[in-house]
């Protein structure tokens, strides 16, 4: 892509969809720009490959919580790669009935994360679900360097926790599924506006019955702008500024 993007998908797993180039080349012509998360260490290098040629797809390496107990989570080859990149994700915590239970191991690999990227000045994307107060306790005692990029995909917590999230400074991804529940909205519009970005989460977030594509943002974007009260174009503005000053570069 030439053209500078008129918007950012924060959370994407490219790599999963069915055709992921064309996934890219639909990216190209949207001017839509994408950080790829990937769930393994082993996806990262087939991922920069597989996006060599789309230069506002930017792969970041990862180690899903999911994975914590499986092989999948090599620590030494994330550590390798570590030099390759800036961005971090998706690594986190997840307290869902499902994992719970390698909530420990899932907090050891996090903190292992963390100690291998101290005052590199990465941008992470992180996973939260029924672990928000968990998470959050990791940023605080683990990530004291203010310039690390701390940004909460998917965001399930509470008021109390977002205005913690806060106060530690971290951005939030928000994706069609999270806007699509009328739930949510309080606690969406309590964020400050320059810390929002907009993500698909794709393929797995569904829009209209279909995986959900990096091109989605901008509906996500028509969603917050009807939140906050203003002009589409005017919320595209503000997500691309706080999307391009963490991106870019
Ligand atoms: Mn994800």
């Amino acid at each position: 892509m030439s053209d500078t993007p008129r918007a950012w998908d924060a959370h994407c797993h490219a790599d999963l969809f069915d055709e992921p180039t064309s996934v890219a080349r639909e990216c190209d012509s949207a001017r839509v720009a994408v950080l790829a998360v990937t769930t393994t260490p082993r996806a990262f290098v087939p991922n920069q490959r597989l996006f060599a040629k789309y230069p506002n797809i930017r792969v970041a390496l990862g180690i899903h919580p999911e994975l914590a107990a499986s092989k999948e989570a090599d620590l030494a080859l994330f550590s390798s790669l570590l030099s390759e990149t800036k961005f971090i994700g998706e690594v986190g915590l997840d307290g869902r009935p499902q994992h719970w239970r390698t909530l420990p191991v899932q907090r050891e690999l996090l903190r292992a994360i963390l100690r291998l990227c101290h005052n590199q000045n990465k941008v992470f994307s992180l996973h939260s679900p029924r672990a928000v107060k968990e998470l959050l306790d990791e940023i605080e005692n683990c990530i004291p360097d203010p310039d690390t990029v701390k940004i909460l995909h998917w965001f399930t917590g509470t008021k109390s926790e977002a205005q913690r999230a806060i106060e530690l400074g971290c951005y939030f991804s928000v994706n069609h599924a999270m806007l699509s529940k009328a739930t949510n909205h309080a606690i969406i519009q309590s964020l400050p506006i320059e810390r929002v970005l907009t993500e698909t989460d794709g393929p797995f977030v569904k829009v209209d019955g279909r995986p959900s594509r990096p091109p989605d943002v901008l509906i996500a974007a028509e969603m917050l702008a009807r939140l906050w009260g203003t002009p589409a174009d005017v919320a595209e503005r503000q997500l691309l500024a706080n999307a391009s000053f963490l991106f870019q570069n």
